[in-house]
C-alpha cells in the first residue's frame, strides 16, 4: 500500500523514447530525448530512431521506456473494431489503431483519442490505410506499435472454451476474442483507485509499481494472461508472491501479499504452466517483513504490477520499466474468471475450462 492517495504523476506532453545500443556485447549507452505533442504527430522528424553498434560487432536496439497511458475507453473502442472485422477481407488491429492514436497524442490519451482511432478505422476499411503506410508515413507509429504490442499483445486472439447448449451438454467452442481475466475471480468484491506512482517508504524510498485491489482474505486471485511461473515464495516486499512470465517473455506479471499458510493454489511451483483465468493463489495482506509468512500490511489486498522486458537487461535492476496497469484494470474488470470451491477444502478452481493454444505453442517447444 502507499502512504499517500495520488494520482500517478503523469508526464505530461513529454514522450520519452530510449534507445539503448550494446556495442559488442559490452557497453551500453542509451539516448533519451524528448520532443513535444506536435512534433510526435509530425511526419517531419526524421524516421531513423535507432543507433546502430558502427564497431562492426553484433548490434541490438531495444524500448528502454514506456509510458502506458491509453484509458480503458480506447482499448474498448480499438478493440470493438478488430472483433467486428475479424474473419473479414481487412481486419482491423486494434493496437495497430491504439499506436496510431498514441502517435497522434504524443503518448497521451483524452477524448480525442476516441476519434482518431474511429477515423482510422473508417480509413483502414475503405483500404486508404494500412498499417505499412503508416509505419512509413508515422515517425513513431513502429515505437507505439511496439510499445504497446508488448503490453498487449498476448490480450487478444483465438482460443476455445467451454459452452453450455440449452440442453445442458458442454463442449469446447473455437472463438476469437479476448483471452484474458481481471486478476480477481468472478463473484468477488474489491475496490481500487489510480494509484499508479503514489510514494510509500517501507525499506526505502519509492514510488508505487503496480496497483492495489482491495478485497477479502482468500479472494481467489487468478492469471491475467497465460504463462509461466518465474518465481514463487517469499519477498520482503511482495509477501508471499507470485511471478508469470508470458509465453513471449516480453511481460512479467508480479501478484503480491497472498494469504498467510496458504498462499498458492496447490501444487503451483516454479516453472508451471498456467492457463489465463486459472486460479494461482488468495488474496491476503503479507508482506513488508524479512520474516517469511508474515502479515504486516494493514490493508487486505492483491497488489499486482506488470513489468515489461525488451531484453533480459531489463529483468532485475535499475532498468526496469513498469507500467501504469489502473486502465488495464478498468478494462480487464469485464473479463472475470467464474470459480468453485473444491470440497470442504479452501481450495477453489476455475469452473469453466479453457484452451489457450498459446499455452500448447509453449509446450510444444
Ligand atoms: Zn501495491
Amino acid at each position: 500500500m502507499q502512504e499517500k492517495r495520488g494520482k500517478a504523476k503523469r508526464r505530461g506532453l513529454l514522450l520519452r523514447i530510449g534507445i539503448a545500443v550494446e556495442a559488442a556485447g559490452i557497453c551500453t549507452a542509451v539516448l533519451f530525448f524528448t520532443h513535444t505533442q506536435e512534433e510526435a504527430a509530425s511526419e517531419t522528424l526524421s524516421t531513423d530512431t535507432r543507433l546502430y553498434d558502427e564497431s562492426g560487432g553484433t548490434s541490438r536496439d531495444y524500448i528502454t521506456w514506456v509510458d502506458f497511458n491509453v484509458t480503458s475507453d480506447a482499448m474498448r473502442c480499438a478493440l470493438q473494431y478488430d472483433l467486428d472485422t475479424y474473419g473479414s477481407d481487412i481486419h482491423i488491429d486494434w493496437i495497430a489503431l491504439l499506436a496510431y492514436a498514441g502517435c497522434r497524442g504524443g503518448g497521451e490519451f483524452s477524448s480525442k483519442s476516441l476519434s482518431y482511432i474511429r477515423d482510422l478505422a473508417e480509413r483502414m476499411k475503405n483500404s486508404e490505410t494500412t498499417v505499412e503506410k503508416l509505419s512509413n508515413e508515422l515517425s513513431y507509429f513502429d515505437y507505439y506499435y511496439e510499445a504497446y504490442s508488448a503490453v498487449l499483445g498476448g490480450y487478444v486472439g483465438e482460443y476455445e472454451i467451454e459452452r453450455q447448449a440449452e440442453d445442458g451438454s458442454t463442449a469446447m467452442e473455437r472463438v476469437y476474442g479476448v483471452k484474458v481475466f481481471s486478476p480477481i475471480a468472478k463473484g468477488f468484491g474489491y475496490n481500487d483507485y489510480d494509484d499508479f506512482g503514489a510514494s510509500r517508504s517501507y525499506g526505502y524510498s519509492r514510488p508505487h509499481l503496480g496497483h492495489d485491489m482491495m478485497g477479502v482474505i482468500g479472494t481467489p486471485i487468478v492469471a491475467i494472461e497465460s504463462g509461466y511461473v518465474e518465481a514463487l515464495g517469499w519477498n520482503r516486499y511482495g509477501g508471499w508472491r507470485i511471478g508469470i512470465r508470458s509465453f513471449d517473455g516480453r511481460r512479467y506479471y508480479y501478484y503480491a501479499h497472498l494469504r498467510q499458510n496458504y498462499p498458492y493454489a496447490e501444487g503451483l511451483a516454479e516453472g508451471s504452466v498456467v492457463t489465463a483465468g486459472d486460479v494461482i493463489g488468495y488474496m491476503g495482506h503479507t508482506g513488508y517483513s524479512t520474516t517469511e509468512n508474515t502479515n504486516n500490511i494493514e490493508v487486505v489486498h492483491l497488489h499486482w504490477g506488470l513489468q515489461l522486458i525488451f531484453d533480459e537487461s531489463q529483468k532485475d535492476g535499475n532498468n526496469e520499466i513498469w507500467v501504469d496497469c489502473y486502465d488495464l484494470t478498468n478494462f480487464l474488470s469485464r473479463y472475470r474468471s467464474e470459480v468453485e470451491k473444491v470440497g470442504d477444502t479452501r481450495e477453489w478452481i476455475r469452473s469453466v475450462p479453457m484452451t489457450d493454444p498459446a499455452v500448447a505453442d509453449y509446450l510444444a517447444q
